[in-house]
């Protein structure tokens, strides 16, 4: 088959192929500890199922309109306003498949050949491959942990080019955990300020399963003047366990938001009307399940970060949101395995857990974080202990040579 260039650009995602390697090696009778999961062990609310099963036997089951229920988009307006005072209008809400279609069509409908998106690295592995894809270039960005792993406004500025269309800005992030402050968005803010030809993708997904006492700020209600080029996104998949309800939204320039309807319209024509009525269920809902998994997910956190940071030759930061650590295994690499074989990056040491102690990681390679890797805690306390015990066996039995 001659698949278009646009395809031959881009790869599957790493994380659903570290499953699928998963699901083979278990399918051949291992007993694999999967530290590779992306979402929440946790079932989908009983009363968001119960607006959902509503919405069918009230006869929910047809075409939508394009840019979702007028139910759904009060809710995502409620919730926006609530949370930081934002003011929106049915014209600045888009509501796709899920954040991750939302974000496609996002870049779809702005790049043309050549436009540049910056993106900071340590990043959720789509953004690059997603820019590739709709004809633009990505431009990663290197934001070492000794920034806590973000754009500081200097990174920013150096990077911005007359091609630069978009900086993406994933905070609580995936892979690291890291959340701007008020105060480092605003300083990012004043550097954007300049350049009124670069608009701002925020991807919002995890601002709920969040660890600090404040509420996750967001760049739009930090600096209102830059408020009419950020497009927020978000959706409910992490923060209600539903991800495979796929519904995202996005709010931002009107312009755009008609332009992804317009391909929306061309594409899937709307979002699930069940989907939809389930997540606006969710939005306006009791949120009691969101303070007791984020509770649960503080103290797994807690314990997992403790353990990997008493394996010599690891460490981790405290992650602000999210269900993942980024771990550092720089004083892993270099050294060799009990069977002789020498680790020389993050991806051999990954295959060093698995081979030897049937934990499953990603490397952060994967991430634009070589010298890392992901471990998710959206798993139970019990795997989770048992896997940092495997992963501090497999670090004790590298040595600085090979075995004579
Ligand atoms: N952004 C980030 C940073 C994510 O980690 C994910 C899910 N892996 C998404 C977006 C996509 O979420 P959704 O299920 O809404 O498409």
């Amino acid at each position: 088959m001659n698949t278009a260039e646009r395809v031959r650009r881009i790869k599957p995602s790493p994380s659903t192929a570290a499953a699928q390697r998963v699901r083979e090696l278990k399918s051949q009778g291992h007993t694999i500890l999967d530290l590779t999961v992306g979402e929440p062990d946790f079932d989908t609310p009983g009363h968001v199922k119960a607006a959902a099963i509503e919405a069918i036997e009230a006869g929910e089951t047809k075409y939508t309109p394009v840019n979702g229920t007028p139910r759904l988009r009060s809710a995502i307006a409620g919730k926006l306003l609530e949370r930081h005072g934002l003011e929106c209008n049915d014209a600045r809400i888009a509501v796709g498949g899920g954040a991750k279609q939302v974000i496609f069509l996002a870049l779809m409908a702005t790049l043309d050949e050549g436009d540049e998106v910056i993106v900071p690295a340590p990043y959720w592995v789509s953004y690059p491959d997603m820019v590739r894809a709709n004809d633009g270039t990505p431009v990663v960005v290197d934001c070492p942990e000794a920034d806590g792993f973000k754009l500081t406004p200097e990174r920013l500025a150096a990077a911005i080019t007359a091609r630069t269309r978009w900086v993406v800005l994933n905070t609580p992030g995936n892979p690291t955990g890291s959340a701007y402050t008020p105060a480092e968005l605003h300083a990012l803010a004043q550097v954007l300020l300049d350049h009124p030809q670069v608009r701002v993708l925020t991807d919002e997904i995890y601002d709920e399963i969040w660890y600090r006492e404040e509420d996750a700020p967001s760049l739009a209600a930090v600096e209102p003047r830059l408020a009419e080029r950020v497009f927020l996104t978000n959706g409910v998949s992490k923060t209600y366990a539903m991800t495979g309800w796929r519904i995202g939204y996005g709010v931002g320039p009107a312009d755009l938001v008609t332009a992804i309807n317009t391909l929306q319209s061309q594409t899937s024509s709307c979002p699930s009307s069940v989907s939809q009525a389930a997540a606006a269920a969710a939005l306006t809902g009791p949120q009691d399940f969101v303070r007791e998994t984020v509770r649960v997910y503080r103290a797994r956190r807690d314990a997992t970060v403790k353990l990997i940071n008493d394996i010599p030759g690891l460490s981790c930061t405290v992650p602000d949101g999210g269900f993942y650590l980024l771990v550092n295994c720089q004083g892993a690499i270099g050294k060799f395995t009990p069977s002789g074989s020498l680790i020389e990056s993050d991806e051999d040491f990954a295959r060093h857990l698995l081979d030897s102690g049937q934990v499953a990681v990603i490397h952060g390679a994967a991430y634009g974080a070589p010298g890392y890797f992901r471990i998710s805690f959206a798993t139970s306390t019990d795997v989770l202990t048992e896997a940092c015990a495997r992963i501090a066996t497999a670090c004790a039995g590298l040595s600085s040579a090979p075995a004579t």
